[in-house]
């Protein structure tokens, strides 16, 4: 029972659980066992609880474990957002997303390792080392969520959360082989999330396959009075959308996702998962995004923007370290000096930047306009379409430390993610393939705003008749 467990889903073991098959103790240090045995290897906690945090509620996931990027508060446990600067700070109160985890009984095992404050495609920016890539330990398991994908893809938990604001839960989730999805902005609340980019950021899951996706997404959805950006639009129960049928399904296929710096690989594992789509009934168009090019860089001056205003909050008064200092100018500047890392350095100087007097219009309001353009791509391209299919990323998982030395091949990891941040939609990375050297290859549906349900339907579709989903990558020293 112990090791068939960790190939059940999450909702099976919950299954499980309520017909006394197996108890909640004995799923907790089945999983708890794994993650000992094989974490060491992964690096993708940042801290296992030395018991679970177990709500009382109950609920379809009742009972089992999950994950939480370390950028979501928890009460009475350390947030460190994988920077020295939050090292030893404590939350004082429970996220939306986490009470809500609470009320439905899930058992919360601990906060996995991300690049600092969501900042990177790789989670090399991280205070406490890199995250390693479980289909290949040399490797990097994406970013920033790489602790939680990492750690799904291993089978050290069913599922986990973190947080996605460019790319950040389906680049890693391709990187990986699981699934990773961002529901719309607005349909989960982002309070006690630590914000990087307020008008990108997202909470979302990370799961091996879509039906724990679609159950989690009910338990984690809908209106919170907490958060101004979060909205009242009614949510759907989403396991309805868990139907093998998609005939007559539009799929549009973007040229501009389709052009030059993509892999051979991905490309083909592309059009394999094209033919699976039109097996089943669905018809593709091909459709032009055409603002598509201007995307990162539009990304990379309003999300520094953003960020290094947010980050203005971590001064050595409020949160975590304070260096010693005779006055206060000096306390703020020792403090953020030794705090933050490079990477959090570089965007607190380009949005400081571009929000300053007299930069502000060529950049920041320049930004903003293009991602008008790129936002109406999506709701021209929405006529026609019912759902978008794209790479997720351009390649597979790269070495640890290959493109430390270069952020801007770095930010090009985004350059199929960004733009759904940008308009504010939803999307999902599934696995639709592996590389010759075992790999996973990840494939992106993109949907219109609140309509979820469609991309459930087509990524159940498909993994109802692929197996791609069920591999499991063999962990060795
Ligand atoms: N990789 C992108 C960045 O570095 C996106 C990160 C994210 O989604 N948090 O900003």
């Amino acid at each position: 029972m112990k090791e068939d467990i960790l190939k059940l889903s999450g909702l099976d073991i919950a299954k499980s659980i309520k017909d006394s098959k197996i108890s909640k103790e004995e799923v907790y240090s089945s999983f708890r066992e794994r993650i000992d045995n094989i974490n060491p290897r992964l690096k993708s906690f940042v801290e296992v609880y030395s018991q679970a945090l177990t709500g009382e509620g109950d609920s379809p996931l009742s009972g089992v474990p999950i994950a939480i990027k370390d950028n979501i508060c928890i009460k009475g446990k350390r947030i460190t957002c994988a920077s020295r600067i939050l090292d030893s700070h404590i939350s004082v109160y429970d996220a939306t997303v986490i009470k809500k985890l609470k009320e439905a009984g899930l058992s919360i095992v601990g906060t996995t390792n991300m690049d600092e404050f969501a900042f990177g495609s790789s989670t090399e920016n991280s205070c406490y080392g890199p995250t390693h890539n479980p289909w290949d330990l040399e490797r990097v398991p994406g970013g920033s969520s790489g602790g939680s994908a990492a750690a799904v893809a291993a089978r050290l938990v069913p599922f986990a959360l973190g947080s996605d604001t460019g790319g950040s839960i389906r680049q890693p989730a391709s990187l990986c082989g699981v699934v990773g999805f961002k529901p719309t902005y607005g349909r989960v609340s982002r309070y006690g999330l630590v914000a990087f980019g307020s008008s990108l950021d997202q909470i979302c899951p990370i799961t091996t396959n879509f039906v724990d996706c679609a159950n989690l997404l009910n338990i984690i959805c809908g209106f919170d009075e907490r958060d101004s950006t979060s909205s009242r639009k009614e949510v759907p129960d989403f396991t309805e959308f868990l139907k093998k049928d998609i005939n007559g399904l539009r799929i549009g296929l973007p040229e501009e996702y389709f052009a030059k710096g993509l892999d051979k690989e991905v490309e083909n594992a592309l059009k394999e998962t094209i033919n699976i789509f039109k097996r089943q009934g669905a018809k593709t168009i091909k459709i032009s995004l055409p603002h598509t090019e201007y995307a990162v860089a539009t990304y990379y001056i309003i999300a520094p923007s953003e960020a290094s205003s947010n980050l203005e909050r971590f001064d050595g008064i409020k949160y975590g370290m304070r260096k010693d200092a005779s006055s206060l100018i000096e306390l703020y500047k020792k403090t953020r000096a030794a705090g933050f890392g490079d990477e959090a350095k570089r965007r607190i100087l380009i949005g400081t930047y571009s929000l300053s007097s007299g930069y502000y219009e060529a950049y920041y309001m320049r930004a903003s306009k293009v991602r008008t353009l790129i936002k109406k791509d999506f709701e021209d391209a929405f006529k026609r379409v019912d759902v978008i299919l794209t790479p997720t990323s351009p390649v597979p998982a790269f070495k640890i430390g290959e493109k430390t030395k270069d952020p801007l091949s770095m930010y090009l990891s985004d350059v199929y993610t960004i733009p759904v941040n940008l308009a504010g939609i939803c999307a999902v990375s599934f696995p639709c393939g592996f590389t010759k050297n075992n790999l996973p290859i990840g494939a992106q549906l993109i949907g219109k705003a609140f309509d979820e349900g469609t991309l459930i339907n087509a990524g159940f579709s498909f993994q109802e008749v692929t197996d791609y989903h069920k591999k499991v990558p063999v962990v060795t020293a």
